[in-house]
């Protein structure tokens, strides 16, 4: 090492990383049951990407016409999830989800009401009534089109009413690990380069996304996977990364996204020939078909020449048929986006957009309590002693294949508040630590010394769009074994180079070189790991669309793909969906085919 890095210790019972919706929402449980908790976070609170959520939040309240059953958000759920979702886990969610809203609402969230003054809720793509039987469900409820904003910033400010400690701006670098077992994380302060470890009986990964492993994401740059690369050094699986989701609707170009709630307010598609081109793939759903689905239609579209723009590239989204009043209500904030990065008034023009990806339906696997599941060979269920996953960063498995819109952000809330309960079942606040094990912290610092002082040949920004376009041109919506294996030869050339990289800076005072380089890390075992997952997948499901085997083989694949890297070559294994339910109340949906 080329440094020496003074360590300042802390001791927590629990230690959060991540203030997204998922880390504030488990840190406030944490702290409520009294055990002394800290929460690490890289950027404020009040930036995390959950912010930037705008659609809204589901919850089978039934407060609109046609009322809800939480049986039928389980339904929905699972049929999304192309029957990879776990139903155990997609049961707790949906059963909670209301009382999840309820909370929020009582937290402060501004939710929009209807005439009655109850929580409005809006249409979202593949949620439906009677199982799937009835007409669009009304159950996203929202806080006009900034729900994500107005959840964390409520959540923010409850969280300081607890115990907890926060430490801001400060960048996890890699868990401490001993026999398996995770005692802690090694985290650096950004603004002195100061190093900090953090002893924990519980450490939570609320880290968030990896969307920035492609070119265009809807994702805030500092979505890098950064719990994902820290399971991942530390040996732990990655679970079912193939599953990419691609919003229909970014802005095109900027990658900025327009809501899904845009087309639930009556929003349509339509090609260079002006056809309501969806009414042909989805008759019966048609612009509010599932994610996967409305963007492969629209990627064939533009591939059949019918795409809008001198290119031909990308369709319109046409709002410019609603009532001015609604979208100034409803959709203030996405027309404010589409002025800026479009230069379109939405109320007199179509806005430009592109599939753009959106969201990881893959991560660190866990049970429904939020533990990590590192699947050995006689136990696919093993779980990692103090170590959790929540949020975006984990696979429950609730999203499967497809994640249905709005199930995210209660997601969040739901499995936050579950680690909330099952950590102090385990752990008894105040617990004595054991002495940490020698060289705990040689690992974190081997590679930030490397990183600091790196000077190779090609730039962190160089290589990191490199990756990011292999990414976009070989692992996107439309793939085949040609362009899957010539996936998996570049990436892999690409992820050699890691140890050719260039910084420039050698201080520890916000340099900011030196966290996208360890960010890089991070996003590229991801990127590898998720083009060799797919490039091993032999089917089509969810957003996993394979062109040389177009429909879905339950027999051979209705299974989760695991994988392990250890920088240099990739693992496979599998571990087994759970084809139960969690309480007799419900029985377990079966596959069925498809029917859009
Ligand atoms: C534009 C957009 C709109 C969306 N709209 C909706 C919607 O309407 N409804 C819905 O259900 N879902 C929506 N989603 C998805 C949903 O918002 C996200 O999946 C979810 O917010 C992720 O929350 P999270 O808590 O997992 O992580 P994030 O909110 O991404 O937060 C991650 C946290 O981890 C911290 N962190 C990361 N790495 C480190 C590190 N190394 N050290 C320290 N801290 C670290 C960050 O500082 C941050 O606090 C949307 C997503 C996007 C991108």
């Amino acid at each position: 090492m080329s440094a020496s890095y003074p360590i300042t210790e802390h001791t927590y019972d629990a230690v959060v990383v991540g203030a997204g919706g998922s880390g504030l929402r488990a840190t406030m449980g944490l702290a409520e049951q009294g055990l002394r908790t800290a929460c690490i976070t890289k950027v404020f609170p009040t930036r995390s990407h959950t912010v930037a959520a705008q659609g809204g939040i589901a919850a089978s309240l039934g407060n609109m016409p046609g009322g809800d059953k939480w049986e039928w958000h389980m339904f929905d759920t699972v049929k999304g999830s192309d029957w990879l979702g776990d139903q155990d886990a997609i049961e707790y969610m949906v059963k909670q989800a209301p009382e999840a809203v309820y909370e929020l609402e009582h937290y402060g969230v501004p939710f929009s009401r209807t005439e009655e003054g109850k929580i409005y809720q809006r249409a979202f793509g593949g949620m439906t009534t009677d199982f799937g039987e009835g007409p669009a469900a009304q159950r996203t409820c929202a806080a006009s089109d900034r729900t994500g904003h107005a959840m964390l910033h409520a959540m923010y400010q409850q969280s300081l009413k607890y115990d907890s400690d926060f430490f801001i701006e400060y960048f996890a670098i890699d868990l401490i690990m001993e026999n398996g077992e995770c005692r802690g994380v090694i985290a650096m302060n950004m603004e002195d380069g100061s190093i900090h470890a953090f002893r924990s009986h519980a450490t939570v990964l609320a880290t968030g996304g990896y969307g920035r492993s492609y070119f265009s994401a809807t994702s805030a740059h500092t979505c890098t996977g950064d719990g994902g690369g820290m399971a991942m050094r530390a040996g732990i699986a990655l679970q079912d990364l193939e599953f990419v989701q691609f919003h229909p609707t970014g802005i095109y170009g900027a990658g900025v996204l327009i809501t899904e709630g845009a087309r639930g307010e009556g929003g349509i598609l339509r090609n260079s020939e002006g056809e309501r081109f969806m009414e042909r793939y989805a008759p019966s759903a048609k612009d509010l078909a599932s994610r996967d689905v409305v963007s492969r239609s629209m990627s064939n579209e533009i591939r059949e020449g019918r795409g809008v723009g001198t290119d031909g590239d990308h369709i319109f989204l046409h709002l410019d048929h609603l009532d001015p009043a609604i979208l100034a209500d409803r959709l203030p904030g996405i027309s404010e986006s589409a002025k800026i990065f479009a230069g379109v008034d939405v109320t007199k023009e179509p806005i430009p957009v592109i599939p753009t990806v959106h969201y990881n339906m893959g991560g660190i696997p866990t049970n429904y309590h939020g533990e990590v599941i590192n699947p050995t060979s006689d136990n696919p269920d093993n779980t990692v002693n103090g170590l959790f996953a929540v949020g975006e960063a984990a696979c429950v498995s609730v999203h499967g294949a497809n994640r249905l819109g709005s199930n995210s952000l209660i997601d969040l809330v739901v499995f936050g508040r579950a680690v909330g309960l099952r950590v102090p079942e385990l752990v008894k606040a105040g617990t004595s630590h054991k002495a940490l094990p020698k060289g705990y912290e040689d690992m974190a610092l081997g590679r930030l010394d490397a990183a600091r002082y790196a000077d190779g040949a090609i730039s962190t920004a160089d290589l990191r769009l490199e990756m990011q376009r292999t990414m976009q041109t070989n692992c996107a919506v439309f793939r085949t074994e040609e362009v899957l294996s010539e996936g998996v030869k570049k990436i892999d050339e690409t992820a050699a180079k890691i140890g050719d990289v260039k910084t420039s800076d050698r201080s520890l005072v916000w340099n900011s070189d030196l966290i996208e380089t360890l960010e890089l890390q991070n996003l590229m075992g991801q990127a590898v790991m998720t083009m060799h997952s797919a490039a091993n997948r032999k089917e089509s499901r969810g957003a996993h669309m394979h062109e040389d085997y177009p429909d879905r083989d339950d027999k051979e694949w209705m299974k989760h793909t695991v994988s392990w890297f250890d920088g240099k070559d990739v693992k496979l294994g599998y571990r087994p969906v759970h084809e139960y339910t969690l309480t007799e109340e419900i029985e377990y949906i079966k596959p069925k085919a498809r029917v859009y």
